[in-house]
């Protein structure tokens, strides 16, 4: 059936109808008092998100040239850095940081599995000539449902007291607390098609201080990226190259959202929505591939066994036009992912959930009373 397509993967994440519209809007000229206006309500408002008096800046970009942005302009050739990866999003920070020069040392931990923050302090500690120069990890990986120590690895990363902390936090932000200036995180990198609620095409940085005084002696070599010229046009309501204008009338709606339902609405939203899945999930016979303590409250990613994980996804899709995620290398075929982030509310997990037991009925799995994924998460729902 026409316009029926659900949504439920780890971005793009769905969008409101009152952001649709707004997007649907002539153009006006980037360079108008009207637009300008429009720049300054959204980076007050991106500010407000971040839980941040520094700057944040918009750059026309995914998700990963935010993070590559916030690669080159606060480091040079040759840095040594420590980087965190347990999942695919880990692993991109790694291959950014390499294709520029930078010294990589690798804290590793098995997919499905968390970074070990104590990892982190025992390589910190050992530094005592002071030549790590970052501590780069991802928050919520996305390819595992995992979400990392942020607050536990940053105060390790605070008592070296020279390192920067910088951080994916793509699909974090907006779902768990992320508050940059009470954990004194230096740079914090998201996308639009995640916990935004809109399209994608626009990359977000947010830097601190201790970040911009990095940036006057870092030199690897940036023009388009250059955070500089972003905020310095930013502090005028203004940026430094022709923005997506229809996007940001979309953030601006997005952003009024937010407000309107709150921080700490938000997520609470989220972990609910987590512990729902979790729980429809666990109902069904299967089994969330993230141990509880340590779910993404974005997205949650199941192994199942007796039935092939792709055979579940193309059949969620055929059947009910609903779309998962799969798995990523390793993971693929073995995995499937559901997303639970940004425009979702706790139909839309009922929804998902109902279709994902239909479908495992269809397709001869066994292990499970009827209704018992539906009754655990209305469990959840109930309090
Ligand atoms: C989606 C995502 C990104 C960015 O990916 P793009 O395709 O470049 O937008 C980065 N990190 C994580 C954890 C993500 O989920």
């Amino acid at each position: 059936m026409q316009d029926k397509h659900m949504l439920m993967i780890p971005g793009p994440t769905p969008v409101p109808e009152s952001v649709l519209l707004a997007m649907a809007k002539h153009p006006i000229g980037h360079r108008s008092g009207d637009f300008s206006q429009i720049i300054g309500e959204i980076t007050e408002n991106l500010k407000w998100l971040h839980q941040t008096q520094n700057d944040v800046l918009m750059l026309t970009t995914s998700g990963t040239g935010a993070m590559e942005a916030g690669i080159i302009n606060f480091l040079s050739a040759g840095d040594r850095v420590l980087v965190g990866n347990n999942g695919k999003f880990g692993e991109r920070w790694g291959k950014i940081s390499r294709a520029f020069g930078l010294e990589v040392e690798e804290i590793t931990a098995e997919w499905g599995k968390p970074l070990d923050p104590e990892a982190f302090k025992t390589k910190l500690e050992a530094d005592t000539d002071k030549s790590i120069k970052a501590v780069i990890i991802t928050h919520s990986e996305t390819s595992t449902g995992v979400l990392n120590d942020l607050q536990t690895i940053n105060s390790y990363v605070k008592a070296h007291g020279e390192a920067l902390i910088m951080v994916d936090a793509v699909t974090s932000l907006g779902a768990v607390n992320v508050p940059m200036d009470e954990w004194g995180l230096d740079m914090v990198a998201s996308g639009s098609q995640k916990g935004y609620m809109i399209p994608p095409g626009l990359g977000f940085v947010a830097v601190g201080p201790k970040a911009w005084k990095a940036y006057e002696t870092a030199t690897l070599p940036k023009f388009y990226l250059d955070l500089g010229a972003y905020k310095k046009a930013t502090d005028k309501s203004s940026s430094p190259f022709t923005p997506p204008v229809n996007l940001m009338y979309g953030l601006q709606v997005a952003l009024e959202m937010m407000k309107a339902e709150g921080l700490e609405a938000m997520f609470t939203r989220h972990q609910r929505l987590t512990q729902a899945t979790r729980a429809a999930v666990k109902g069904l016979g299967l089994s969330p591939f993230a141990a509880d303590e340590v779910a993404s409250y974005a997205v949650t990613a199941v192994m199942p066994s007796t039935v092939e994980a792709e055979a579940i996804r193309s059949t969620m899709k055929k059947e009910f036009d609903i779309a998962l995620a799969g798995g990523q290398d390793h993971l693929k075929g073995k995995i499937f992912r559901i997303g639970h982030l940004g425009f979702v509310s706790e139909r839309d997990v009922l929804t998902a959930i109902a279709a994902l037991e239909a479908t495992l009925q269809k397709l001869g799995h066994q292990g499970a009373t009827s209704g018992a994924g539906i009754a655990a998460a209305s469990q959840v729902f109930k309090s």
